[in-house]
């Protein structure tokens, strides 16, 4: 993996018009509030968050598909560095080619009307990307065959699926324009457990074969854990905490994410129980806490957490976090957590 980054934001804002305020102020729903994150070529960069954190409506802004309000996104492909904010016509059709986006609901993702076949040819149809039918099938049977679909699968109508193979079609729709970067939206949150594993080996592998770079977001740390090679997460619209996976596991640097991860059930009785659990519901993003957004339900917050708001600095060797307190705590995990696994095929 190359740590060029294919997609890099910099303090970047989605924004939302509330109205007025009683003294007549315009006030804004800032869903993504300043983050700036680099995704290196190649990567599997996991973006988690408790529903409402804002990680949906980043990943799209990444695409292009949400309003970006302020600062910048760059997309580089072959050394050339493209501006998201700048970019149309012809440009932003080929963007549209090499970023991709694959759905959480399988069920909800594909036309009941068409077949696999006319669902994995469409986006090649729409951005004319082949020359004549013949060629058209030809890339269709080569990507449903990485997607582990036979020719049989191509036939038939999406009713006739379970939700993995669902999920499999719906990657391979992804990937047939020939993307650099995608990014899966809680794409295995709607899968049992077992189809989950079988999904997510199928991207890892595609990852491996491909070179893709992928933003993956999920609720869910244990499936972070499997898959990704870096982890961000996210809080009321902000990135609180950046490290790669086992440094992250290891020992988090935000109560946020030691939170979270307290929360992930452990199959081992002989694991320590922890005593920290996250409290209340995250509050909303149209009135955020002042200071620390955190500190409404931070077990370890003081009188400063209040005033100030903590920026997002590195507190170890890689390791980002955005607390004031963060080189005090110490949230090593002695129990065995979900180290990153390696997949198998
Ligand atoms: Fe908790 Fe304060 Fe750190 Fe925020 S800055 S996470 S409230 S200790």
């Amino acid at each position: 993996m190359s740590h060029d980054p294919v997609i890099e934001a910099r303090e970047l804002y989605v924004s939302y018009p509330l109205g007025r305020t009683l003294f007549g102020n315009k006030s804004y729903l800032n869903a993504v509030d300043g983050i700036s994150l680099k995704i290196g070529r190649g990567s599997f960069f996991g973006l988690v968050g408790e529903s409402g954190s804002g990680k949906t409506t980043l990943g799209r802004a990444l695409l292009k598909a949400a309003p970006i309000s302020d600062g910048e996104v760059f997309y580089r492909d072959d050394e050339v560095s493209h501006d998201l904010r700048e970019i149309e016509g012809l440009a932003l059709k080929d963007y549209r080619k090499r970023a991709q986006l694959i759905f959480q609901d399988p069920y909800a993702a594909l036309s009941p009307r068409m077949t696999v076949r006319d669902i994995i040819a469409e986006p090649l149809e729409v951005m004319k990307l082949t020359r004549n039918r013949a060629e058209t099938d030809e890339r269709v049977r080569e990507i449903a065959a990485k997607c582990r679909l036979n020719l049989e699968h191509l036939r038939r109508f999406p009713h006739a699926f379970s939700g993995g193979q669902r999920q499999r079609i719906s990657i391979a729709r992804a990937l047939v324009s020939g993307p650099r970067f995608i990014v899966a939206d809680e794409s295995v949150a709607a899968l049992d457990v077992s189809i989950q594993a079988d999904v997510l080996n199928l991207l890892k592998q595609i990852q491996r074969d491909m070179g893709i770079s992928f933003l993956f977001i999920s609720h869910d740390l244990s499936v972070v854990a499997h898959v990704c090679d870096h982890v961000a997460v996210m809080y009321l619209g902000q990135i609180v905490e950046s490290a790669p996976t086992r440094s992250l596991f290891a020992r988090p640097r935000h109560p946020y994410t030691s939170a979270l991860l307290s929360a992930i059930p452990s199959l081992d009785p002989d694991a320590p129980k922890t005593a920290e659990k996250l409290e209340g519901e995250i509050p909303s993003p149209a009135d955020p806490p002042q200071g620390c957004k955190f500190h409404t339900r931070c077990r370890l917050a003081r009188d400063a957490c209040k005033a100030s708001r903590p920026k997002l600095r590195e507190v170890a060797p890689g390791h980002m976090a955005a607390c004031h307190f963060a080189e005090e705590f110490d949230f090593t995990r002695t129990a065995a957590a979900p180290a990153p696994a390696t997949t198998t095929a």
